[in-house]
């Protein structure tokens, strides 16, 4: 176990303290500042220094309810080590309830590490992964699916590296999408530069989902319980883990004619090889296309858009191995199977 010490910002939250502050990134065009809401919980006692994200697209608020419950429940008499929460990384996106920072429409999840030379997301980034991120062992960033879209809880996590998948199946999500993600993203590039980071992918945008916002909370615990910053908490495995490394084992469906869209699957997202996913009629109802499942498989992610296009995405499909799909069809079954991506 190792010495508690004090997490450096500018000023400084030494051990056994919470300090919920605001920290600078930016100016507004009116001279006000751009700040961060931020919550150090430094532990009395010495540890892994963990951080969260939530708010990296503006729009998607799951994690940012998930950051206000994290940032209250934890007291730093019992935490070993330290969390670092940012409510709310792209406060310009939030402000206007969308994806990007304003007028140019900046990714800040793709502007990582940034550079204080750069355009206003670049220096966003670097102020943001500077003072916060880089001192940290481990993170969680926290995002929904976009607008239009909702996705099965689910973790993106690089498995082909060791730290990283400890982390991942730590988390305990039942689904992990393998794979590194985009150059400029915060887990890139925090990834690499060794702090092992992945993404947690909850629901829709715009909305707070309680039970999604619950699992999250497990999954916090389940992480800081691994790591040790919660020496006598249990860590939490799910009953089933899929873990998609392939492209061949995930398709996004598209939509081969114009019309409307109407799913056709009951209630859970498990279809099999040549079951109807959803049917697109013309406006006449005269004609009726029907989309069949190319193999067996979950669901995870839906398109809530109910017209489309030719080459529109209509929904997102990974397959599941035989041993997963009995051990889904129990959990149906027995009542126990809780994944609604459309919830
Ligand atoms: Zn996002």
């Amino acid at each position: 176990m190792s010495d508690p010490k004090p997490f450096r910002y500018e000023a400084e939250v030494p051990p056994g303290q919470k300090r919920h502050l605001r920290y600078e990134i930016s100016e507004t065009y009116l001279g006000d500042p751009v700040e961060i809401p931020v919550t150090v919980i430094n532990g009395e006692h010495g540890g892994p220094t963990v951080f969260m994200t939530a708010a990296l697209h503006g729009d998607e608020l799951n994690g940012v309810k998930v950051l206000q419950e994290v940032a209250a429940r934890y007291d730093p008499t019992r935490i070993h080590g330290t969390v670092v929460c940012i409510h709310v990384a792209n406060v310009p996106g939030y402000l206007a309830q969308q994806r990007y920072i304003p007028i140019y429409d900046l990714d800040l999840n793709r502007s990582f590490p940034g550079r204080n030379s750069s355009n206003t997301a670049e220096r966003m980034a670097n102020q943001i992964y500077e003072r916060f991120i880089r001192p940290c062992d481990i993170g969680l960033d926290f995002h929904t699916s976009t607008r239009n879209r909702t996705t099965m809880y689910h973790v993106r996590a690089d498995m082909s590296r060791p730290d990283v998948a400890r982390l991942a199946r730590s988390y305990g999500s039942n689904l992990i999408l393998s794979g590194e993600a985009d150059a400029g993203s915060l887990r890139t590039v925090a990834t690499n530069d060794g702090t092992p980071t992945i993404t947690v992918e909850m629901g829709r945008a715009h909305r707070f989902q309680l039970p999604l916002i619950e699992r999250a909370m497990e999954g916090v615990d389940s992480v800081l319980a691994e790591y040790g910053l919660l020496p006598n908490r249990p860590v939490a495995w799910p009953g089933w883990t899929r873990i998609v490394e392939n492209a061949s084992d995930k398709a996004w469906i598209r939509a081969d004619t114009g019309g409307l869209v109407e799913m056709q699957y009951d209630g859970v997202p498990l279809v099999y090889e040549g079951d109807t996913i959803c049917t697109i009629s013309n406006h006449f109802k005269t004609r009726e296309k029907r989309v069949a499942a190319p193999f067996t498989g979950l669901i995870i992610g839906v398109l809530q858009n109910p017209v489309a296009a030719p080459g529109h995405p209509l929904c997102h499909l990974v397959s599941v191995d035989e041993k997963t799909l009995r051990e889904i069809e129990r959990e149906i079954e027995a009542g126990e199977f809780s994944e609604r991506p459309w919830s």
